[in-house]
């Protein structure tokens, strides 16, 4: 079976992964270089930010891929040279109000999450300067490190033999009665079996002359790099909707804001300036670091966050594995187990039916 898979992000890479795994052919077309999006602009964090506010639906996505991450990064690292960074840093949320809905989420879901007074926060966390009395910590959480997780992702793909067709944006689809014939770029038609959507932000607009269409829209996230000494930041932070993101070689990525501007993808001062504050109120210490890097990045946002996977009510041979918000790397693994099995007809794990296009979403 030859498969198309429209996006190189992590849904489209690791989609097309699974693929080649179960012995399918599979052509890659991504309008620039592979995994330069929302993907590389993530901040890695291996959980949704604050769980219990996502439905089951989420959760169970994101409960299948923490199991699989693992070993997926220890295969990614040892097949391709290249070290994804899976680093087990635990995420501490300050979010005393919420402790109620995240006890009972914790006891649904089996997680290992603990409730810490100030002084047990000051003893995981030193140069925290926490602006609440309470935490709840999950020291369970994982990250990787976006830019190199899409390297080693796209190398372990072209080791496998996916053909990757670089800086080719798709321009539309043939059809043919119930089926997508040919997938067009500027120069060129491509034919497979069936084709997927792995278009992150752009999802909708790719499908706008389909019935239904995916609501999907960007949303812009904004993050900012701090060139920090090792153990200056041990732990993932998240306070309201920011948080650190601590790297191996001890670097701290600050996020994110939450922006509705469009395919606008260009940073701000403002949002620089916001950032810089929220990231020194937090850790103090980090006053005395230069920032190294301020980027941004579009979110596929979806209703309740809940991603579009499965197939077009229209087109039999038409896919989607989109809309993933603010969870894409998190859920990235469950959702290519899920969108391939479809694909190629295999039993599903888990029930398609709360990611289809006519699912009803919050
Ligand atoms: C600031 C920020 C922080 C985040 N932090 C986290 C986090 O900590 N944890 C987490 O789980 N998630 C996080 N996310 C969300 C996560 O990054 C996304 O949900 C995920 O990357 C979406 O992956 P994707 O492959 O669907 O989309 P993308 O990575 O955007 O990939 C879509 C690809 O489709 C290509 N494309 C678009 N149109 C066309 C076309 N016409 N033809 C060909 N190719 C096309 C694009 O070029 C792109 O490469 C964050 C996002 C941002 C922006």
């Amino acid at each position: 079976m030859h498969i198309i898979v429209i996006g190189a992000g992590i849904s489209g890479m690791m989609s097309a992964r699974e693929l080649l795994l179960a012995g399918a052919q599979v052509t890659i077309i991504e309008r620039q270089q592979a995994g330069r999006e929302s993907s590389w602009a993530g901040g890695g964090i291996i959980s949704p930010l604050y769980p219990w506010r996502y439905a089951d639906a989420v959760n169970l996505l994101a409960s299948n891929s923490q199991k699989a991450y693992p070993a997926l990064a220890a295969q990614l690292a040892e097949n391709t040279g290249i070290d994804p960074e899976y680093l087990n840093s635990g995420l501490l949320i300050l979010a005393p109000d919420e402790t109620r809905a995240a006890v009972s989420w914790a006891q649904q879901w089996q997680v290992d999450l603990q409730q810490l007074d100030r002084q047990q926060m000051h003893d995981i966390e030193t140069t925290l300067k926490s602006p609440v009395e309470e935490g709840l910590w999950l020291p369970q959480v994982a990250q990787v490190r976006n830019p190199r997780f899409m390297k080693a992702l796209h190398k372990e793909l072209e080791n496998l033999g996916a053909n990757f067709i670089l800086e080719s944006p798709v321009t539309g689809f043939e059809h043919k009665g119930a089926n997508i014939s040919a997938v067009k770029t500027a120069d060129r038609h491509y034919f497979a079996d069936n084709v997927i959507v792995c278009s992150g932000a752009w999802a909708a607009e790719m499908l706008r002359d389909t019935m239904p269409q995916p609501k999907i829209e960007p949303v812009r996230g904004q993050m900012l790099l701090f060139k920090t000494k090792p153990g200056t930041v041990k732990r993932i932070t998240l306070w309201d909707s920011h948080y650190t993101v601590p790297r191996k070689d001890g670097r701290v990525l600050f996020g994110s804001t939450i922006e509705h501007t469009g395919f606008i993808k260009e940073t701000t001062r403002e949002a620089a300036e916001l950032l810089h504050q929220c990231a020194i109120d937090l850790y103090p210490r980090l006053v005395d670091y230069p920032i190294e890097h301020h980027w941004a990045g579009l979110r596929p946002s979806s209703p309740g966050g809940v991603p579009y996977i499965g197939r077009h009510t229209e087109y039999e041979n038409l896919f989607i594995n989109a809309g993933h918000y603010r969870n894409g790397v998190v859920l990235a693994p469950a959702s290519a187990k899920l969108v391939a099995d479809l694909v190629l007809g295999r039993e599903t794990e888990i029930d398609p039916a709360p990611y289809g296009f006519d699912a009803v979403r919050d």
